[in-house]
């Protein structure tokens, strides 16, 4: 199967290729074949292209898939009152069906606003059958998705290891590396777990997984230097990937990057709950690998153009501030577009593994593409394609959404057989959930 994508405007993020003001695309058999100003060939189906932009599908790289049926809830909480009430009641009320629907609409709702992969970092796994739910979903949803193996909420502040039902799930279900939907341990690291931390990622290990922790984030008094103990043990490495680290020192972040550790920042989770400064000045400082996600849908915006911008802004206000204190200006922006755009593409794809098959658009790679409608009247104008991702664009410009060749939202609509059903099946656990809530308050 051909198809051939004509007289579109393309943002490759490879940095050999840059970018395209027209040029075409040629897909076969869910990769890019060709793509260049000259590339031409009888295909199967042309697509023309001339109002759209091209560009890698984001990598949302790090978010609890699980919780749309309670989206809003959190929008006022701290992180306080998230821990208890999300996390200390509202996960025993999960039952495998709501993880599975909460699960399916969130994918989806991430394909709506061109994402094509993300990090599913689930710790809603009450029963090996809440885990089997998670990954059905994924699945049926069509989006590539690395599902991090999480732990039950009981685990956390215990010494009980892993679930050694994460090995089932890795030699029974997810052991093909190969395939759209990938796995990763999501460990509860030194923070959560102190004493479990170097255990959980020899387990991650032995499975051939990458592992991911949140670490350094909020104040609740002194905390260890999990980073400087883990590197002590010989356990940094290019499959360790540490969540928000909005506290860790320059000396942390050195060691980290040094040691080919990626950071993913959820800049607007970590401003609300008092997490901490999005950390992403001091992790490009040290050279370490970004990646950027959108973390808690009961709390915040789930798509990465909000998530991009928050990024973007942060850093520089906070640069900005810092020449401001010497009664200084700054002379020029050291973060720009690009970097993030790099961050929310190609990086998110490096943290997990994945660069070789998605994150840019490169010959030999998946077809995993975004197009946006550069034609829709907050985009017309914009002169520099990258600008217009980055600052300007939303998830309503996101016409067309291809995922390994395969369409996944055509023309402003999302492509799945019983959507509408799929929308009263949350809707009803959204319900259910609520109801429980209310009477476990009385
Ligand atoms: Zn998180």
């Amino acid at each position: 199967m051909k198809t051939l994508i004509q007289n579109v405007t393309v943002v490759t993020v490879d940095p050999e290729l840059g970018n395209f003001p027209s040029a075409n695309i040629l897909i076969e058999d869910g990769k890019i074949s060709a793509l260049g100003v000259d590339v031409s060939t009888p295909a199967d189906e042309i697509m023309d292209a001339s109002e759209l932009i091209a560009m890698p599908g984001f990598v949302n790289g790090h978010l609890h898939l699980w919780q749309p049926a309670l989206r809003g809830i959190a929008g006022d909480w701290t992180l306080g009152h998230y821990f208890h009430v999300m996390i200390g009641d509202v996960v025993c009320l999960y039952k495998p069906d709501d993880v599975y629907i909460g699960n399916f609409i969130g994918a989806l709702d991430q394909i709506n606003s061109g994402v094509t992969t993300l990090v599913d970092w689930c710790h809603i796994v009450n029963t090996p059958e809440h885990a089997d739910a998670a990954v059905d979903a994924l699945l049926e949803s069509g989006i590539r998705a690395v599902f991090s193996y999480g732990t039950p909420m009981s685990l956390f502040g215990t010494l009980e290891p892993h679930p050694a039902d994460a090995r089932r799930m890795r030699t029974e279900r997810l052991n093909n590396d190969d395939a759209r939907v990938t796995m990763a341990l999501a460990i509860r690291g030194p923070d959560f777990a102190p004493g479990t931390a170097a255990k959980d990622i020899r387990y991650a290990r032995e499975l051939d997984l990458h592992a991911t922790f949140h670490i350094a984030c909020g104040k609740l008094g002194p905390r260890e230097e999990g980073v400087l103990m883990l590197e002590k043990a010989g356990l940094l490495g290019e499959d360790i990937n540490l969540v928000h680290a909005n506290f860790l020192s320059d000396r942390e972040f050195q060691v980290a990057a040094d040691n080919g550790v990626s950071i993913a920042i959820t800049p607007e989770v970590e401003m609300q709950m008092a997490l901490g400064l999005p950390p992403t000045g001091q992790a490009v400082k040290a050279g370490a690998i970004i990646t950027i996600g959108t973390d808690i849908v009961t709390d915040v915006s789930t798509d990465m153009f909000s998530q991009m911008r928050f990024t973007l802004q942060t850093a520089r206000a906070l640069r900005n501030d810092a020449i401001h204190k010497n009664e200084s200006m700054p002379d020029e922006l050291d973060m720009t577009a690009k970097d993030v755009l790099e961050f929310a593409t190609i990086d998110g794809a490096r943290a997990f593994g994945l660069e070789n098959k998605t994150g840019s658009l490169t010959p030999g790679k998946d077809a995993d593409i975004t197009f946006l409608r550069k034609t829709d009247i907050n985009l017309v104008a914009v002169r520099d394609p990258v600008m217009a991702i980055v600052l300007h664009a939303n998830p309503a410009n996101v016409d067309t959404v291809m995922i390994q060749g395969e369409i996944v939202k055509h023309k402003g609509k999302l492509v799945h057989a019983d959507l509408d059903k799929k929308i009263e099946d949350l809707k009803n656990s959204s319900d259910r959930l609520y109801e429980q809530m209310q009477s476990s308050d009385a």
